[in-house]
């Protein structure tokens, strides 16, 4: 089942992002992928159907974020680097803050996305189970 999978990768990150998705690239050629604009761009030399969004700290986390909550995204695989302070912190926070909120299957690193990858669950039907925010819609104020 085609599959739309998120890919970010930090600076620090891009390289084993990019050895990542050579690694699996015959599971994940056949699907739809976004990236923020710097990674897509280093990523389409593996996945050249790849729709690149802004570079990350220019709003592309955001964007990402975005789709999340309209339940475009399937898999989010972030690299995100520990070692090094980013301008954008915000935006890497709420983007990991909505894949959470969403219940979207995330890896924020080589042996998580290896893991998902290898899952049989990985491209099946699955539907994840964000929880029911009905209560909070509907609250007096
Ligand atoms: P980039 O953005 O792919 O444009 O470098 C990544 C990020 O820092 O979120």
């Amino acid at each position: 089942m085609k599959k739309t999978i998120a890919l970010v990768a930090h600076d620090a990150k891009k390289d084993d992002l990019l050895k990542w998705v050579t690694e699996h690239a015959d599971k994940l050629i056949g699907n739809e992928f976004y990236a923020t604009g710097t990674t897509g761009k280093i990523l389409s030399s593996v996945l050249p159907n790849i729709n690149r969004l802004k570079s990350g700290p220019l709003g592309g986390d955001q964007q990402l974020g975005a789709l999340i909550s309209e339940g475009k995204i399937d898999y989010l695989i972030f690299f995100w680097d520990p070692m090094t302070s980013q301008p954008h912190d915000v935006d890497v926070k709420a983007l990991l803050r909505l894949s959470v909120l969403y219940d979207v299957p995330t890896a924020c690193n080589h042996a998580s996305a290896d893991f998902l990858i290898k899952s049989q669950l990985f491209g099946s039907d699955y539907k994840s189970s964000p929880e029911d925010y009905s209560g909070y819609l509907n609250r007096t104020l």
